[in-house]
């Protein structure tokens, strides 16, 4: 059975602040206790085909790179409190994937929520399955399905492969570094105009089951990415910056012309509203 579990953030935060306390630097430790559930069996299913959902070698045109930040990564384990609180209920499907787990990355090493589409209809079991079996070893942390249910198959503090190679020259440009905590497995270079490989290191990846140019994203699948960015913001204690995967690779399809209103909100209010 695959496991699907109600989050409520706040007995996280308690237990986070708990070991904090107990256990000084044992964020790894702390996850563990936080999350006893085994790996979930699988169910399902009908694998349905599907359109690479994060294409290598779209043709790069010019984009104007995002400001540097100016602010180191944060070294120190987030304090509880930092942000406001709220009673976040989300209902996650975990569905976790050893093989598309790329190395460890804590809130010290996490700047940055990458928005993508799948460019394809299938729905996230079918996605998960597909990234799983097809030896790329690519995938998001997570994917939103157009009727609002979110699934997880890489956890929150280890590396997934979702960003790949960006424009040349913006580590720099991010203000991440590729520091080897990145096993690189199946990651190919895709050109010297593509030279740099942090942002993987450095984010979370969000997919949304949909193709550009086939019209809105539904309202349920927003109200789901609106949930879990609250999620992620909670789970670190800080808000990471919202790019998609464009922002990363120039000329790359995600996230499509459709999003782009709601891409400004997302940066600005945290909601797509
Ligand atoms: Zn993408």
């Amino acid at each position: 059975m695959i496991a699907t579990r109600l989050i409520s953030t706040k007995p996280y935060r308690f237990i986070a602040l708990l070991c904090a306390i107990l256990m000084a630097g044992a964020l790894g430790a702390c996850s563990e206790a936080s999350e006893p559930e085994p790996e979930p069996e699988r169910q399902q299913i009908d694998v349905e085909p599907l359109r690479d959902p994060l294409p290598p070698t779209d043709v790069p045109e010019p984009q104007q790179a995002p400001e540097p930040s100016e602010e180191e990564a944060p070294q120190e384990e987030p304090v509880a409190g930092a942000l406001e609180e709220v009673s976040i209920d989300i209902e996650i499907t975990e569905d976790y994937r050893s093989s598309l787990d790329h190395g460890p990355k804590g809130a010290g090493s996490q700047k940055y929520i990458m928005l993508h589409d799948t460019e394809g209809d299938s729905d996230a079991a079918s996605v998960i399955d597909w990234w799983d079996g097809n030896g790329n070893l690519v995938a998001a942390h997570f994917v939103v399905n157009r009727d609002g249910s979110i699934w997880q198959c890489v956890p929150l503090d280890r590396i997934a492969h979702h960003a790949g190679y960006g424009d040349t020259g913006h580590n720099d440009a991010f203000g991440i570094s590729e520091d080897g905590r990145d096993d690189m497995k199946g990651s190919s270079p895709i050109g010297s105009d593509f030279a740099d490989y942090g942002m993987n290191a450095w984010s979370v990846g969000i997919e949304m089951v949909h193709v550009g140019g086939e019209g809105d994203y539904p309202e349920e699948q927003l109200n789901a990415v609106d949930a879990l960015i609250a999620y992620i913001d909670d789970y670190y204690g800080f808000e990471s910056e919202i790019i998609d995967h464009k922002a990363w690779r120039s000329g790359n399809s995600d996230t499509s012309p459709e999003f782009a209103d709601y891409l400004e909100r997302y940066q600005t209010k945290r909601t797509h509203q």
